[in-house]
């Protein structure tokens, strides 16, 4: 039912000339500031929007949209300011309040509703409009919404903040054929003349960025789990692939929401439970309650799928079920707060994750899930603070990255042992019950924190959240006829001037060597310190037998952390002795870290990891030093070093991939190898695979690994690189890996001028619209085989970023820039970096600056560490 439209004129009520409100003071600016957020919070409440969109089967027709919006007003002496900016096609028709048509002004993506038609009490605006298309993904025969941070007001007009929650009631009008999902369960569905209206019931008060729909060709599978039904809409066109997927996709869902209602004793408050599998989705995930929208890549894995990916699935799933309570239930009150909700989920998500893998090393997983992430950021001149001011909402993507997703799980987890688990638990459950649909602060947490230990949280918290950067450690060892002598460690701030000390409980591995046959083994033990002084004295370490200490030996330990001379040096020659898993990761991590402070040499990293990979006996050890290895050859090896490098790493690699035990550690292997591959030999025996004429054993590859593959050996120009490229489209049977093949197609093209012409191609918004095709197209554009060529892209690609991040969704600013310059090595294109940052106007938005720190750092530490012996 739609509002009946009169066309009356706007009653205006006569006014004396003292009282006459000249409208607002000032127009409100573009997005959404938090000023404007602040005074609308104070003035509405109970909030509802019924919604209904008309979507055309041709994604170029404009989808018309009625909207209702009712609230109560503290007060309505001043205009009232809606937000809608919509793209191209998206129009404001007209405006009702009660049943008069109100002329309402349009300025900078607001519609200013005049305070004449407003009342103290219950108000009621009727909106006809044309939406916005930005936000809706529209496909040709889906489309989705992604309104996080503040895009629902680019599709339709709405008060776009996160602790304005409503209640919302949509109607959606769609093609017959075509399936729907929203937050809310269906209430009813007419078909007629080829459309069918779906109308869902009203869901509980929830905010803009939570909202969701999508309606289009997909598939629904149904299940029962404990008592729920669950569905999830699909566009997968491989039958054998959803059936082997399904019963693990229901059961990780259902075990996750159980054990979230137990530890939070709050029973899921949202009803059904949908969840959507989007090919090429922006994100991993996307938590809109009663309907999940997840990567389809991620949750439906192939055959070869490493334990990692398993792992990877296990852990976006018990995520996006946390924000049910962490986010959902309880919503940070601005968008400076996002972190509180990211953290909660991947902190939740380690929990739930861990019963369903008990062959897995949590720890191991934990350190690698977040430490090597985090340090890349944090490491760099471009790292910011874990809770970061946010002044309008058009900026808010840009909070979010690595120091979000992987170093506040670190900080969570220090203060968990500050806290104590069951303190903590019962403080959490106090949060969620005390404000359940409506919004906090994380000052609102560390209050309800507080009370229940004798630690200073505020002065913690102030360090580790309110505070950009880690804390320098060096450890000082004297050791004496084998034994230690003196053990301290110093800490000191890396930005320096803040007089920050980062209070943490660490446990350090003392390593001793015993000599078994003809083998030598290093056993460790953990000495757990508190680092909470510039300088703390380790007396129980004096008198212990030891040939190496590392401080990260627990997995714990966060910062820079150097290590004496005497353990550098026996790690980088003997690390694969260590008989702990975790204390070899641990030591990974920090030669990583030593690699790039110009304290190990890039050569001698390489060689270690191909000492280390045939003994390396836990997968996720191997994965990540074949990572390493990938990173150190590609990034840190100068190119004429490469060649010999990829000799030895290759029989190492075909050695690995043979003798591995399990089809994930295979595939782990075989990606590394494909990667990797320069020589001829290995070159000629991955286009025999990719023809079919050689099978590796043990493994079986699917369409798109034999898309990756194509393409890797497109970027090495084989001879036979255009058949094989024509090939694999042809081969390529689901339509969504067709298409996204073809638009990387010319990214990998041998012909400069097509490349040339693939580039210039993205300067047009539509041409970007598909991220994850645009990334793995430049990716192929910048591989190191083509830098030399694809330089002169840098410079383009840096002045595009303001744009990449005013048209794009969040994570694309930072993942543009990392494709960008993640394939360069070389002084010259650090030149060109540095220049243009060098060059940036005072003006230029300070955010964007660190993603391009950070993106860069690996490059501009480059030409120094790889000239360094
Ligand atoms: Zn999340």
């Amino acid at each position: 039912m739609h509002f009946l439209w009169l066309m009356l004129p706007v009653l205006m009520t006569a006014w004396s000339g003292e009282q006459r409100p000249t409208s607002l003071e000032r127009d409100p600016d573009a997005g959404v500031s938090e000023a404007l957020a602040r005074t609308r919070a104070e003035r509405l409440s109970n909030l509802r929007y019924e919604l209904t969109f008309t979507i055309p089967s041709d994604k170029s027709q404009p989808i018309k949209s009625f909207e209702t919006i009712t609230f109560d007003l503290k007060d309505a002496s001043a205009d009232l300011v809606l937000d809608f900016s919509p793209d191209r096609g998206g129009v404001l028709r007209n405006v009702a309040s009660g049943d008069q048509m109100v002329t309402v002004r349009q300025v900078n993506g607001h519609i200013i509703v005049p305070r004449e038609v407003l009342r103290t009490g219950f108000n009621h605006l009727t909106l006809a409009f044309n939406a916005g298309s930005a936000p809706l993904n529209r496909n040709d025969d889906f489309l989705y919404t992604i309104f996080v941070p503040a895009r629902a007001h680019l599709a339709f007009p709405c008060f776009d903040q996160p602790d304005l929650k409503a209640r919302w009631t949509l109607t959606l009008d769609v093609p017959e054929s075509w399936e729907t999902l929203a937050n809310g369960a269906e209430q009813s569905r007419e078909t007629a003349d080829g459309r069918t209206k779906t109308r869902f019931v009203e869901t509980h008060p929830i905010s803009t960025y939570l909202f969701a729909f999508a309606a289009g060709r997909f598939t629904i599978e149904k299940a029962e789990r404990n008592g729920r039904t669950f569905r999830m809409f699909h566009r997968e066109t491989d039958a054998a692939k959803v059936a082997r997927n399904r019963d693990a996709i229901f059961d990780l869902h259902a075990a996750a929401l159980s054990w979230l209602e137990k530890y939070t004793g709050i029973p899921y408050s949202f009803g059904k439970f949908d969840f959507l599998l989007v090919p090429a989705f922006q994100f991993g995930g996307m938590e809109h309650p009663g309907a999940i929208f997840y990567n389809a890549t991620g949750l439906l894995l192939e055959q070869t799928a490493t334990q990692d990916q398993k792992l990877g699935r296990a852990s976006v799933i018990a995520h996006e079920t946390a924000h049910m309570w962490f986010g959902d239930l309880v919503t940070m009150t601005w968008f400076s707060g996002v972190w509180m909700k990211e953290v909660f989920a991947n902190y939740m998500a380690a929990k739930i994750v861990n019963p369903s893998f008990p062959e897995i090393n949590h720890d191991l997983r934990f350190l690698y899930a977040h430490y090597p992430g985090a340090y890349d950021v944090d490491r760099t001149a471009g790292t910011n603070e874990i809770r970061q001011p946010l002044a309008n909402l058009d900026e808010a993507g840009t909070l979010y990255g690595a120091i979000i997703y992987q170093k506040a799980p670190i900080v969570m987890r220090q203060l968990e042992a500050l806290v104590g688990p069951d303190a903590f638990q019962e403080g959490l459950r106090e949060y969620l019950n005390k404000y359940a649909f409506a919004n906090a602060r994380w000052q609102d947490l560390i209050a309800l924190l507080d009370r229940r230990t004798p630690e200073d949280l505020a002065s913690w918290s102030h360090v580790w959240v309110e505070e950009r950067g880690r804390p320098v450690v060096q450890t000082e060892l004297k050791i004496a006829d084998g034994k230690i002598q003196q053990l301290a460690y110093t800490q000191r701030d890396p930005h320096g001037g803040r007089g920050l000390i980062w209070n943490q409980r660490i446990q350090v591995a003392i390593g001793t060597e015993t000599r078994q046959s003809d083998r030598s083994r290093a056993t460790t033990t953990l000495l757990p310190v508190h680092l909470n002084a510039a300088h703390v004295e380790v007396p129980a370490a004096r008198g212990l037998p030891a040939q190496f200490v590392l401080p990260n030996g627990g997995g714990i330990a966060y910062g820079e952390l150097h290590l004496d001379r005497a353990s550098l040096r026996w790690l980088m020659t003997n690390l694969p002795e260590i008989d702990d898993a975790l204390a070899r990761g641990s030591a990974w991590v920090t030669l990583w870290d030593a690699m790039l402070d110009g304290e190990a040499q890039p050569e001698r990293i390489l060689a270690l990891a191909i000492r280390a990979l045939p003994l390396e006996r836990d997968e996720l050890n191997v994965q990540r030093v074949l990572g390493y290895a990938t990173q150190a050859y590609w990034k840190f090896t100068p190119p004429a070093a490469r060649q010999e490098a990829a000799g030895q790493l290759g029989r190492v690699l075909r050695d690995g991939l043979q003798s591995a035990s399990s089809q994930s550690l295979k595939a782990a292997w075989f990606a590394a190898l494909r990667d990797t591959a320069q020589t001829s030999d290995t070159i000629e025996w991955l286009v025999r695979v990719w023809k079919q004429q050689e099978q590796i054993p043990g493994l079986t590859l699917s369409e798109t690994d034999y898309i990756r593959l194509a393409e890797e050996l497109a970027v090495r120009d084989v001879p036979e690189r255009d058949t094989i490229l024509d090939q694999q489209l042809e081969r390529t049977k689901n339509p969504d890996r067709k298409a996204q093949f073809a638009f990387v197609g010319p990214a990998i093209s041998a012909d400069p001028r097509v490349r040339d012409a693939w580039f210039r191609s993205l300067s047009d918004v539509a041409n970007r619209r598909h991220e994850p095709w645009v990334l793995e197209g430049l990716r192929y554009l910048h591989h190191p085989l083509r830098s030399a060529g694809s330089q002169q892209y840098i410079q383009p690609s840096l002045e595009m970023l303001r744009e990449i991040q005013r048209t794009g969704d969040i994570f694309f600013p930072k993942r543009w820039m990392d494709a960008t310059l993640g394939g360069y090595q070389s002084a010259s294109a650090a030149a060109v970096v540095r220049a243009f940052i060098d060059r940036l106007p005072p003006t230029y938005p300070e955010r964007l600056r660190r993603v391009i720190l950070s993106s860069a750092d690996d490059l501009l530490r480059a030409p120094r560490i790889t000239r360094m012996h």
